[in-house]
């Protein structure tokens, strides 16, 4: 421990990237700094993409009037956004396209930083900034410490000679770990051409080994292997230490939430459905989940996304699912189609399985509060992230049902899955021993609570 006349104020900046997935675990880093006697500069990048990200944003600095907010305005993109690609991903080319602005933004906080802290997605133009700063700059990877591996190893395998044609590629060996199947690499990566996601997985990974640190929202008892081999330079030469931080926990505003129709329903009797901030579903698909959350007897809170970013999802419910099934619905559950906080429901004593896209968050959510999941990864490293909670015993995924809009899965089958996790005890038992992990490695004394402890005692005496 330092004494009061050793350390100084500390003064981290943090860098978010575009989407939930990348805001949330974020405010809750921001927190914990904060809430460590770090002076904390959050820098939002304006404007956002998803009335969500912005209403987030607002509550969450109600809520922490000490964490300073620092706009980061964003230029204009040059070229205009094809059907084709992710308008997330736009949003984070947009913020590599306007990140010169950044040298002068970072030079002017007052006290001087001690750091500044990044999202993977811009890590490669971030730490060409920060190296002419000469200021430290530690990557947060949001995803698991797995995907990490692909991540950072994926642009090694590109300029390999040996790997000619995407095409034949069959699986991804990684040494140490186990290899990872075609069918579960973010299908991007495996085209022969150039697309947004396969430019920045390349850059970004090729330059976090130039990184200070990289900080990963995950725990030693999950994913062990894949620190252990990325911290014995197996996977990458000369990497930067990968420190576990996680599971996050969210911030207290995440949890105040009224939920009226889940304070009437019997403990762990509801299957919460959600595929995350950014997923939308056909139509067809909608429809035959509508039918299988009927077929399945239980009772359910499911929220419907009809379309990828918030602010053009417009049509009502009625539209969107079918006015006779809504009304088929209404017998046993609750069909939304708002945002509500997903820690408030996945806290709520009501709340016994979840069936979920698998984004990293959700994972380590589901984990923090004990639910079991069924897998359903619709895009993205959701693959890799669903196999790794079916590794650790806290849900089930079946494979057949490949990517989102790969295969139409019927009614009945989704009914027969979310029947078999439901009445999977051992599956139930495991996600409660799993949280209890959890909450240990966060604790005092906790694996993921000495990383950040180290860190914050470095920052306090540089
Ligand atoms: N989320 C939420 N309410 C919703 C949908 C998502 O609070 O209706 C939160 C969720 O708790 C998580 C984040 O948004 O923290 C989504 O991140 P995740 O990695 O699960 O998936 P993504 O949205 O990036 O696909
Ligand atoms: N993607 C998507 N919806 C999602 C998540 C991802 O369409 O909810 C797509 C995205 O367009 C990209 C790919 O999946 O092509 C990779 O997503 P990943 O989850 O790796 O990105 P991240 O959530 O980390 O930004």
């Amino acid at each position: 421990m330092l004494s009061s006349s050793d350390q100084k104020l500390a003064h981290i900046a943090l860098l978010p990237s575009a989407g939930m997935g990348h805001l949330t675990p974020f405010f809750r880093l921001a927190a914990l700094l904060a809430g460590n006697n770090i002076k904390v500069t959050f820098i939002t990048p304006s404007p956002t993409v998803s009335l969500a990200e912005s209403q987030t944003l607002f509550r969450f600095f109600a809520s922490f009037p000490e964490i300073n907010q620092k706009q980061f305005h964003l230029l204009p993109l040059d070229k205009h956004p094809s059907n084709s690609e992710d308008p997330f991903y736009y949003h984070m080319e947009r913020i590599c396209q306007s990140s010169h602005l950044l040298s002068s933004l970072l030079s002017s906080l007052s006290p001087p930083l001690s750091a500044l802290i990044t999202d993977m997605s811009l890590a490669s133009p971030a730490i060409s900034i920060t190296q002419a700063l000469n200021l430290p700059n530690y990557v947060f990877f949001t995803s698991s410490a797995k995907m990490s591996t692909l991540f950072m190893s994926f642009h090694a395998l590109i300029d390999s000679e040996a790997t000619t044609d995407l095409d034949e590629i069959e699986a991804i060996k990684i040494p140490g770990l186990e290899a990872i199947p075609r069918s579960w690499i973010p299908p991007p990566l495996l085209q022969n051409t150039n697309n947004l996601l396969k430019t920045y997985f390349l850059e970004n990974g090729k330059k976090m080994a130039e990184s200070s640190g990289i900080l990963v929202n995950t725990f030693e008892s999950i994913e062990h292997e894949p620190l252990r081999k990325l911290n014995e330079g197996k996977v990458i030469e000369g990497l930067p230490p990968v420190i576990a931080i996680g599971p996050l926990a969210p911030c207290e505003f995440e949890k105040i939430q009224p939920l009226p129709w889940l304070d009437e329903q019997p403990a762990g009797s509801v299957v919460y459905v959600s595929f995350g901030s950014r997923t939308a579903m056909s139509r067809e698909q909608l429809k035959e989940l509508g039918e299988g959350l009927a077929i399945s007897g239980h009772r359910f809170l499911w929220m419907v996304k009809d379309k990828k970013v918030d602010r053009e999802d417009e049509e009502d419910l009625g539209q969107v699912i079918g006015s006779g099934l809504m009304e088929k619905l209404k017998e046993k559950g609750l069909v939304v189609k708002y945002w509500l906080n997903q820690e408030a429901i996945l806290s709520h004593p009501a709340v016994g399985g979840f069936l979920s896209h698998c984004g990293w968050n959700s994972i380590t959510e589901a984990i923090w509060n004990g639910v079991r999941i069924l897998a359903w990864p619709q895009h993205g490293d959701q693959k890799i992230n669903a196999d790794i909670a079916e590794k650790i015993g806290l849900g089930t995924w079946e494979k057949s049902w490949g990517w989102g809009e790969e295969t139409a899965v019927n009614g009945t089958d989704i009914a027969e899955k979310i029947k078999e996790m439901m009445g999977n005890e051992l599956l139930r038992h495991q996600a409660m021993h799993i949280r209890e992990e959890a909450r240990t490695a966060v604790e005092i004394g906790g694996s993921s609570r000495m990383g950040p402890m180290e860190l914050i005692e470095t920052w306090k005496k540089t």
